[in-house]
């Protein structure tokens, strides 16, 4: 199996798919075109990609990495903690914030993926509705 047809998959996976995909899940539709493939193959390939800055990887907090194609529309996310729920940020708001960064600190920001945690709102109700009823979790 050569390495860069390998590459040529996962960048044409990554492309059709908009969103993060795990390893795991990019295997999968790899072995779709290239049934011999092996996962440690694909995960070596993707390593590799991912240090020569041609794939991103993020932490979404639930303990994997995710992947997605580098230069792609800018994007960021809300991750809930406890029911790993993802609400992608208007990009107007972080605009602003960076632009604000940008303007106190002259700093400019690259990061394109930007991931803040927290609570949902249905997780919040939960909570909320847990510590009425003085249950423990
Ligand atoms: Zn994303
Ligand atoms: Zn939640």
């Amino acid at each position: 199996m050569r390495s860069s047809s390998v590459n040529q998959n996962i960048l044409k996976v990554l492309t059709q798919d908009q969103s993060h995909l795990t390893a795991q899940q990019i295997y999968e539709q790899i072995r779709d075109n290239l049934p011999a493939v092996n996962p440690s193959t694909v995960y070596r390939a993707l390593e590799r990609l991912a240090h020569a800055g041609q794939v991103s990887v993020s932490d979404m907090g639930q303990g994997y990495a995710v992947y997605e194609m580098v230069g792609g529309e800018q994007h960021h996310h809300l991750v809930c903690q406890d029911c790993a729920r993802v609400t992608t940020i208007d990009e107007k708001i972080v605009h602003n914030l960076f632009d604000n960064i940008g303007q106190k600190y002259d700093f400019q920001v690259c990061t394109n993926h930007l991931i803040l945690f927290g609570r949902c709102p249905e997780c919040q109700k939960m909570a909320e509705r847990q510590m009425e009823e003085g249950v423990d979790r």
